[in-house]
């Protein structure tokens, strides 16, 4: 019989170092800007990336500095229950938060890391920086995150 893999047997706060990063499939969507709607509180997601966000490979240039420069940025394993809703409905940890499974295109079930880009799920073909956006972030809001 097979063994369950690990994010079938463990809560998020249960997981070691290696297992809550491999968790994360480089998607960069959670570095999108949002939008709050401060009467319902809904959540809209915009194809702006932070500035700091390397749109080539959807990696954080300043990821351990990045507090310094983006004080709003969060730290999803340390105030996990008050960060989580901001994450995309694609993440895998809002899926292992909710009890859910990883869906097909995750590297640890395709066994393969460009499955993210190939399913679509990627920033890199539609989000562009803050930095080149001049008009209105209502004007880019996106409607699958
Ligand atoms: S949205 Fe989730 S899976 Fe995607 S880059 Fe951010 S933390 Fe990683
Ligand atoms: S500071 Fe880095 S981790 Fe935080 S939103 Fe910007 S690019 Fe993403």
């Amino acid at each position: 019989m097979h063994e369950l893999p690990f994010w079938k047997q463990k809560k998020l706060h249960q997981l070691n170092d290696s297992e809550w990063e491999s968790l994360c499939d480089g998607c960069g969507r959670c570095c999108l800007h949002k939008l709050e709607d401060i009467d319902s509180n809904e959540l809209c997601f915009t194809n702006i990336a932070c500035k700091l966000l390397d749109l080539n490979d959807c990696r954080c240039t300043q990821y351990e500095d990045r507090f310094k420069w983006i004080p709003d940025c969060i730290s999803l394993r340390q105030d996990l229950n008050q960060t989580i809703h901001w994450l995309p409905g694609t993440c895998a940890y809002r899926f292992i938060f909710e009890g859910k499974d990883l869906p097909a295109w995750h590297p640890l079930v395709s066994g393969n890391k460009d499955s993210v880009e190939n399913a679509g799920i990627s920033i890199k073909h539609f989000a562009q920086s803050e930095n080149a956006v001049n008009d209105n972030y209502q004007n880019h809001i996106i409607d699958d995150c």
